[in-house]
């Protein structure tokens, strides 16, 4: 997508950051960009450590959004995936024991055109013409959903999820079998053999 299609108005330093980090903006990031600013006002600021915790519930591109926003990522361990192909995402403090729970449902009126657009792009249609559209169209509705009021796009509720326990750390123990580093609680008993779980299937 072009960044030039009038977008600019919405890039502050944020919203900067994040599509650095993603690599592009499209719909999905735009979300996920509303969603942490909705939270982050809730619950205060950015997490250094593991003072937030998100629980999200897709791996779409909304969830990168929400690492460089909230600071809860995949390493430090206060992000964490649920598989339920939902747009909920939930965040928790465990300074204050405050929780949010965001579910976003935004209706995006496409026109006719668009419509008929994205449905040649789906039958696989990637001519000049329709690449063109799809991207017009894909910058339009990034433009509709970073201008939204927050009720239209998304239903806020108090969280009732306890929080998760911290990130803990294990020692390490070398794999039998391959002779590599493995985390000890995955380390698995195989034929009297210690060994990680890659040997432990193969052997
Ligand atoms: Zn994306
Ligand atoms: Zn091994």
């Amino acid at each position: 997508m072009d960044l030039n299609d009038n977008l600019e108005s919405f890039f502050n330093d944020d919203l900067k950051k994040t599509v650095e980090f993603h690599g592009h903006i499209c719909p999905g990031l735009a979300y996920g960009y509303r969603v942490a600013k909705a939270a982050l006002k809730e619950l205060g600021s950015k997490a250094r450590d593991e003072e937030l915790v998100a629980i999200v519930e897709n791996d779409s591109c909304s969830v990168d959004a929400i690492q460089v926003m909230t600071g809860c990522t995949f390493g430090k361990g206060n992000l964490i995936f649920r598989d339920l192909g939902k747009s909920v995402y939930t965040f928790l403090s465990r300074s204050t024991g405050k929780g949010v729970r965001i579910s976003v449902d935004f209706k995006y009126d496409e026109t006719p055109e668009e419509t008929a657009v994205r449905k040649k792009y789906l039958s696989g249609d990637r001519s000049d013409d329709v690449m063109e559209s799809v991207s017009k169209s894909k910058a339009k509705k990034v433009r509709s959903i970073l201008a939204a009021p927050e009720d239209e796009l998304m239903k806020k509720t108090a969280a009732s999820e306890a929080l998760p326990d911290k990130a803990r750390l294990y020692p390490s123990v070398h794999c039998s079998s391959c002779g590599e580093k493995t985390m000890e609680p995955r380390i698995r008993l195989k034929g009297g053999k210690l060994v990680c779980i890659s040997c432990a299937k193969s052997l």
